[in-house]
């Protein structure tokens, strides 16, 4: 007999566009961030695994673009959108403001239970990619990737992409990193995803 869902991500309800670290959710229970260079697929992806489309025409609002958008489970329990950038002009004002929020929120978040970064198969770990698992290791946040757009490569190349960056990133020691191939377009493994993010927000602390 099959153990039922005891989490169904697709109950995510958006609850708050924050521009600060200080105006997001009380920081207890669990939350797990999303993040992207712009057009890996981060809204097709986190809509892909929470089976709404409402969501990414939530955080693609003008202006929400570089805020974190909050999706709440239920109580206590949420999926965090983060700002992301990767046109080549980004202002470096906005630039160092985004590195800023972004510090202080992976440094600071005792709910963060891990991230999903989301890269194009195509062109996996550019400099985005790099320094969120630079934030992720320094914070002992555990990282999942979905090496999205899967759907784009044959079987072989995807494969092969997925082994060099294994190999890469275990290499570099940067801390607890799991990956996967992906295609929000088709819905390739989505599955897998979900259970990643299910664990990770159902696990318990051992200081809870
Ligand atoms: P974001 O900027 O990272 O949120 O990216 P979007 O979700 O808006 O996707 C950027 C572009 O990539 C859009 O044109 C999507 O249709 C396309 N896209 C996203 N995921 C996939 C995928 O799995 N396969 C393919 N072929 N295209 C995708």
């Amino acid at each position: 007999m099959q153990t039922p869902p005891v989490l169904d991500l697709r109950r995510a309800e958006f609850t708050i566009a924050a521009q600060r670290i200080r105006q997001l959710p009380a920081d207890s229970g669990r939350e797990v961030a999303f993040a992207g260079r712009s057009n890996a697929g981060k809204s097709s992806s986190l809509n892909a695994i929470a089976g709404r489309n409402a969501l990414a025409r939530v955080s693609k609002t003008p202006g929400r673009t570089q805020q974190l958008v909050v999706f709440e489970l239920e109580p206590g329990l949420r999926l965090i959108d983060l700002p992301g950038y990767g046109y080549a002009k980004v202002p470096p004002a906005m630039k160092a403001l985004w590195e800023q929020t972004m510090d202080e929120y992976f440094r600071t978040r005792r709910s963060l239970s891990g991230l999903v970064l989301i890269m194009d198969v195509r062109h996996p770990l550019r400099d985005f990619d790099r320094q969120m698992l630079e934030f992720c290791a320094a914070a002992a946040i555990p990282v999942h990737i979905l090496l999205n757009k899967s759907d784009k490569l044959k079987r072989g190349a995807a494969t092969n992409t997925l082994l060099a960056v294994q190999r890469e990133l275990e290499q570099a020691q940067l801390g607890e990193i799991s990956m996967q191939l992906f295609s929000a377009l088709r819905s390739t493994g989505v599955d897998d995803a979900r259970k990643v993010i299910t664990r990770w927000l159902l696990q318990e602390q051992p200081d809870e």
